[in-house]
């Protein structure tokens, strides 16, 4: 096996990774804030950071991993204040909208999925401890942040802090580098706003020292990842790092990884573009939560990605030569016996696969090793080669793949159906789809074309191809 090498925001460097417990992750995710529907670019960083989960589990780590939902903040409280109802109703929705699209994007549950609004104890205790050491100073009922009593801020996102005023302070969670300032960890409540009454007053937690609050609470003081995407660097993990570590005394959290951006079809996605899309979009227009999966996962994480159709269409084909080769595996008509150099191979894809998510986390070498392997076995299996004494080191390859990239399972129509793009009216079902394959697969046996064939313009005028494999098998799709 290869050695882990992780690229650390914090070094600027690729660095070996080692956990400070052996064989155990410290992980912290920044989750969503659920003002409203995820879209693909926030799915973009949460597929790299379940890649990364599912490689470290495979590489035999136990996880703990956190993620957060930030059930409030400054969209949060003004968008339920605008409604006139509770921010945990106007979160609620979105919350659960979430969990459904990490459940369609195989997206896995963290070790601890938790919720802003369920911490504010923890918070207001981090603040105690931040005033004691004169971290604090108030303002208009509000406590901030004084980054001039921290001099090491700045040391993840490297921004330039000469010229800043000291005293200078911003209230809006989120900020551009142009104005770092002393931030709000506490906030004074505004009229008709959601706020808690606390041991340090009226008001509600800045974005910044919630996920403080959080990840020290499950994962102790230091941490061993923690991720998010490019735009968290700065000010909110910056943020993170000066309320910690004034706290604390210790470093924070020993490797940060962040997921370069999203752009569509070349741009960045915004709604006045009309390139927006969250995954329901997309369905909508018949696309496979599998594709999504694959298009998102397929460019290593510190590199854009450019997400276009075109892209989610080779996604669907590359899954499809997947699942027909997986099938052909698993049907096992091959040769008895054992071919050393197909045995070669298999380790030598099985090692490419390993040193592609070794090298931070690189998915486009694992992909091409994987790919790779699947065309050459493809051409042994036509000439005869591929002999049954492969075949199980082979669908561990294909295992393996599976638990970190999890695509060749066909649950696509499952999951939509789950919500709520499942069969309309009309349409036919997986099973009704079975049964007459089945019935098509009978009549085959019994050398009975007119009825197989009758069965398959059926089939085809409800909009499912079959495709029958050269080893005799048969696999449908939906057109
Ligand atoms: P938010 O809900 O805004 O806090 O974002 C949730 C996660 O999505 C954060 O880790 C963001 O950095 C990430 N994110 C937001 N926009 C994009 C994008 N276009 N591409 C990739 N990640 C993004
Ligand atoms: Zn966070």
């Amino acid at each position: 096996m290869n050695e882990i090498r992780l690229h650390n925001t914090l070094s600027g460097k690729t660095e070996l990774f080692t956990p400070q417990t052996p064989g155990e992750v410290k992980m912290y995710t920044c989750g969503p804030t659920v003002y409203d529907f995820a879209h693909i670019g926030n799915f973009r960083t949460f597929i790299f950071q379940d890649i990364l989960r599912r490689f470290l589990k495979l590489r035999g780590f136990k996880l703990n991993h956190v993620m957060n939902l930030t059930d409030v903040d400054d969209r949060i409280i003004a968008n339920a204040a605008a409604a006139k109802i509770g921010i945990r109703e106007y979160t609620e929705k979105y919350a659960q909208a979430f969990f459904d699209d990490c459940k369609t994007l195989s997206v896995e549950a963290p070790e601890h999925w938790i919720r802003a609004t369920d911490h504010i104890p923890e918070m207001v205790r981090l603040i105690e401890r931040l005033q004691k050491k004169s971290f604090t100073y108030d303002g208009e009922g509000s406590i901030y942040y004084r980054i001039a009593k921290f001099p090491e801020y700045g040391k993840l996102s490297k921004i330039d802090l000469t010229g800043i005023q000291s005293g200078a302070r911003v209230d809006n969670d989120r900020y551009e580098k142009e104005s770092a300032r002393d931030f709000a960890l506490w906030k004074a409540p505004k009229e008709g706003e959601h706020f808690w009454e606390t041991e340090i007053g009226k008001g509600r937690p800045g974005w910044h020292i919630e996920c403080s609050a959080m990840a020290m609470k499950y994962l102790g003081e230091t941490l061993d990842i923690h991720t998010g995407g490019i735009d968290l660097a700065f000010p909110h993990h910056e943020n993170e790092i000066a309320q910690s570590e004034g706290a604390t005394g210790k470093q924070f959290s020993r490797y940060w990884l962040h997921a370069e951006h999203l752009l569509v079809e070349g741009e960045k996605m915004s709604k006045s573009l009309g390139n927006f899309y969250t995954l329901r979009d997309l369905f909508g227009k018949g696309h496979k939560p599998s594709s999504l999966r694959f298009a998102l996962a397929s460019v290593p994480y510190r590199r854009q990605l450019n997400f276009t159709f075109d892209g989610l269409q080779q996604a669907a084909s590359s899954i499809e030569r997947l699942r027909t080769f997986s099938d052909r595996l698993k049907q096992g008509k091959f040769p008895a016996g054992s071919n050393p150099a197909m045995a070669g191979r298999v380790a030598k894809a099985d090692n490419d696969f390993d040193a592609g998510l070794s090298e931070d986390l690189n998915t486009a070498i694992a992909l091409a090793a994987i790919f790779d392997f699947v065309r050459e076995a493809n051409i042994a299996m036509d000439k005869g080669e591929f002999k049954q004494g492969e075949v199980a080191a082979a669908l561990e390859l294909l295992g393996n793949f599976e638990r970190v990239f999890a695509i060749i399972q066909d649950d696509d129509a499952a999951k939509l159906k789950a919500l709520g793009f499942g069969a309309a009216e009309g349409e036919i079902g997986d099973a009704e789809v079975e049964k007459l394959v089945a019935e098509r697969n009978a009549a085959r046996a019994r050398r009975d074309f007119a009825t197989s064939d009758r069965v398959r313009k059926e089939l085809a005028d409800r909009g499912i191809i079959l495709e029958d494999s050269r080893d005799g098998g048969v696999r449908w799709k939906r057109k």
